[in-house]
């Protein structure tokens, strides 16, 4: 795999349009057109390592965050504790299968997606898999990864469960679980993937 051969390009200034020849960068640093001033590109700087790490992580965080309570409810000497799953199918079963279905998507399935494609693009680059099927599946990949990224929405469920347990405190007692600490974790692991991962990098590494 060709790691940087798209550093020999010319690239036109945004605002300017001055051409400028397109070379490495040390990495965090970006390059400046030399006319207006305006910037041009970033180094890339997504670490396959680091990506690797952060993406085994998250798998294995994934499964207490969604099997775990991340609610756990005492009230009137009953316990009642609920998992993330355990929502959605409550509020599906109720009616509400919309809400039921968009709390699968937006917490469990498009996240777990989103961690194995990018586990996936990561091997590919990693072993070097130059075959055609390889190439095709991590083109493929990087076309869909907008949107699963777009649908995968844990902070949302970071401040609800905040919001729970306040409005809940007053006539309950409220505990967090584990699930609660690993489905925290599980959106801080992805946040930083998210910053890691740099699409167009990704890009470069596709077979000419
Ligand atoms: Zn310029």
């Amino acid at each position: 795999m060709h790691e940087f051969d798209d550093h020999d390009s010319i690239i036109l200034c945004h605002s300017c349009d001055l051409a400028v020849r397109k070379r490495a960068l040390p990495s965090s640093s970006r390059a400046i057109c030399p006319r207006c001033h305006t910037v041009l590109y970033d180094s890339p700087y997504c670490s396959i390592n680091g990506m690797l790490a952060l993406c085994i992580a998250a798998l294995i965080i994934f499964i207490p965050a969604n099997l775990l309570p991340v609610l756990e409810i005492h009230f009137l000497g009953s316990v009642r504790t609920t998992t993330v799953i355990q929502a959605a199918v409550t509020v599906w079963a109720e009616g509400y299968w919309v809400v039921g279905l968009a709390v699968m998507v937006a917490a469990v399935i498009a996240p777990g997606l989103l961690i194995l494609s990018i586990l996936t693009q990561v091997m590919i680059v990693k072993l070097k898999l130059h075959s055609s099927f390889w190439q095709r599946a991590y083109s493929t990949l990087l076309k869909n990864h907008g949107s699963i990224s777009q649908m995968t929405m844990l902070e949302i469920y970071v401040i609800s469960f905040l919001v729970s347990a306040f409005q809940l405190s007053d006539f309950s007692d409220v505990y967090f679980g584990m699930g609660t600490f690993s489905f925290t974790m599980l959106f801080v692991i992805i946040l930083f993937l998210q910053r890691e991962y740099n699409l167009e990098h990704m890009w470069s590494y596709v077979d000419a």
